[in-house]
């Protein structure tokens, strides 16, 4: 956790890229313009780690006035789909930002990206190769070591014009041909040793259906399309510093303006407990390890949002841990204090049983029911409050009964009075219990002056416990999620397959839950804290007859005492 102090550190009023633009702004570049964008491959649903790239990016643009694109860098037909373009941009707009009218795709520019490579083969600057890629990687060399320049590197700029165009026309097979860079194979940096250009995949497009059947590289594309969309700042993570000489090499061969996008890179988020690769989430889903990208224990932007993440927390979350060009390990508690700081100021209390235990109170009437005051929101009280039914028959939390309790427990027990919450002060006299010995019932009495839980001469009591009317509850399935592994930094284990550090017990289902009515009818995503037990939040599984609710996150962290509750 070294690195978090960095982050925190860092992420003071003015970030090194916020420093970086001012510091532009003043001198007079690009006339005052700022202009980012975010650009997703549409491979894969978003993570934490992208809500952090757009908050930085969008984020940048709101706070010097500028515009932020968003833009599909769509290059691999083989890999990408429209259902990932529909969730990336539900996933932007939710979290708060928008693109206006400038929603861009890399495969709005293939034309313009032919066009280009035929004017670097014109240049003598590119050439088709026939050799496979395997032969091809073999004669890349190493950082040390120079490459081996390939046998067709000299053909004539006819013939690599020709071969060009038949491989656009599908004259060729998949894998038989590549057009590459003719740049430095001696390089010290691997990227500008000849990189692929073009490559043959006869795989239909999401956007251009089957009128191209070569392809750019995403290396190939992404530069330039942020040099014909204005790009002032391209903002991406540290793996692209690398790939920089080869971005301004194409940018020198395309103009001769003084005007260039500049990239900056800085550190990607990497969450302990999690895995951020789109690979690895994607065969999680693939083959079932979850229920869908949108599972709950997803660090996926999705699964956040059905959690029951506010894109507020997300937002505070990434402004949190700041900006830095050092790779570290956050906490994954970071993420969930600022949920937890979120909801407690905005989710409405109320009560429910997970692990029902009944309580008859033998001197409350039968078949009467009692409406008590309840406040919804201690932190906001405009919230209001509203009435809670109280009857003869409740419910309480199994654990908070013991018939033998030691010293520290001062919850309910025999012969001891307690508190329930807004309602009364009940004293357990009696344990009634099953053949097995199980407990199933507390017989209790109430002290009718004690109301609204306040306590009628003086006497005190230790412990206040939530409850909710039997014949009243909306009996709910409660989903409880843990942490989907087992390892705090995967890292460390990337010799072993991550799937063997998956945690058996990331879900637990409980199937009988029983509920304050007031939860009744609660639309999808909504959100509450549960008196002593969390946050929660109405699943979209969730119907009148069965209403299904997920814990978002512990009241406090409890973590390291104790698991699930
Ligand atoms: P891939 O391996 O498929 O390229 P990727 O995670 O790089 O996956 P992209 O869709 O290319 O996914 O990412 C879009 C943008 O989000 C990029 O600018 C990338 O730098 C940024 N990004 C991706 N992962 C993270 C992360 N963990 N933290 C911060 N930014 C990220
Ligand atoms: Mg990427």
């Amino acid at each position: 956790m070294e690195n978090m102090i960095n982050e925190k550190e860092s992420s003071g009023k003015n970030n090194f890229i916020h420093q970086q633009i001012e510091k532009e702004l003043q001198e007079g570049k690009n006339q005052g313009r700022v202009h980012t964008r975010f650009p997703p491959e549409p491979n894969g649903y978003l993570h934490i780690g992208h809500a952090k790239s757009i908050c930085l990016n969008f984020g940048t643009a709101e706070k010097y006035g500028g515009l932020c694109n968003l833009r599909f860098d769509d290059t691999n037909p083989e890999k990408e789909d429209v259902e990932y373009v529909d969730s990336i941009m539900e996933d932007v707009h939710w979290l708060g930002f928008d693109w206006g009218d400038r929603l861009y795709y890399a495969s709005d520019y293939f034309g313009k990206l032919y066009e280009f490579a035929v004017k670097l083969i014109q240049e003598g600057k590119a050439y088709v190769d026939d050799q496979d890629a395997e032969t091809i990687s073999s004669q890349k060399g190493t950082p040390t070591r120079p490459g081996i320049e390939s046998p067709y590197r000299s053909r004539s700029i006819a013939e690599n014009l020709d071969l060009f165009e038949r491989m656009k026309n599908g004259e060729f097979e998949e894998g038989s041909r590549v057009l590459r860079a003719r740049i430095d194979m001696a390089s010290p940096n691997m990227h500008m040793r000849d990189p692929i250009l073009y490559r043959i995949l006869k795989t239909p497009h999401h956007r251009t259906g089957d009128q191209w059947v070569i392809y750019p590289m995403y290396d190939f594309a992404h530069g330039q399309c942020d040099f014909w969309e204005g790009i002032t700042h391209s903002i991406c993570t540290l793996e692209f510093e690398v790939h920089r000489p080869l971005y301004d090499w194409f940018i020198d061969q395309l103009t001769e303006d003084n005007y260039r996008p500049r990239q900056i890179e800085f550190a990607r988020l990497n969450l302990s407990y999690t895995v951020m690769s789109k690979r690895k989430l994607l065969e999680l889903v693939k083959n079932n390890y979850v229920k869908g990208w949108d599972d709950p224990r997803m660090p996926t932007i999705s699964g956040l949002r059905r959690r029951g993440y506010t894109p507020e927390s997300i937002r505070n979350f990434a402004e949190r841990i700041g900006v830095t060009k050092v790779d570290g390990m956050i906490d994954v508690t970071l993420l969930e204090h600022s949920v937890r700081e979120h909801l407690n100021k905005t989710s409405h209390r109320v009560m429910g049983v997970l692990d029902p235990l009944k309580v008859v109170i033998t001197n409350f009437p039968e078949g009467v029911t009692e409406e008590l005051e309840a406040i919804n929101n201690p932190e906001e009280l405009e919230a209001g409050t509203r009435l809670v039914p109280f009857s003869r028959e409740l419910y309480i939390e199994r654990e908070d009964f013991m018939e033998n309790p030691p010293s520290k427990f001062f919850r309910l027990a025999p012969g001891r009075e307690v508190r329930l919450r807004y309602a009364y002060f009940i004293t357990c006299n009696e344990v009634v219990k099953d053949a097995s010995g199980e407990i199933t019932e507390l017989r209790c009495t109430y002290d009718p002056a004690s109301k609204g839980g306040n306590s009628p001469d003086g006497r005190k009591v230790k412990a206040t416990l939530h409850w909710v009317s039997a014949p009243h509850a909306v009996e709910s399935e409660v989903r409880l999620y843990d942490r989907l592994f087992t390892v705090e930094d995967l890292f460390v284990e990337k010799e072993r397959d991550f799937k063997e550090f998956l945690n058996p017990d990331s879900l637990v289902v409980l199937p009988k839950c029983y509920l304050e009515p007031s939860v009744k009818g609660a639309p999808a995503l909504t959100h509450y804290q549960f008196e002593r037990l969390g946050y929660f939040n109405v699943d979209p599984d969730s119907t009148p007859e069965k209403p299904v609710f997920n814990r978002t996150v512990q009241l406090k962290d409890t973590w390291a005492k104790e698991k699930n509750r």
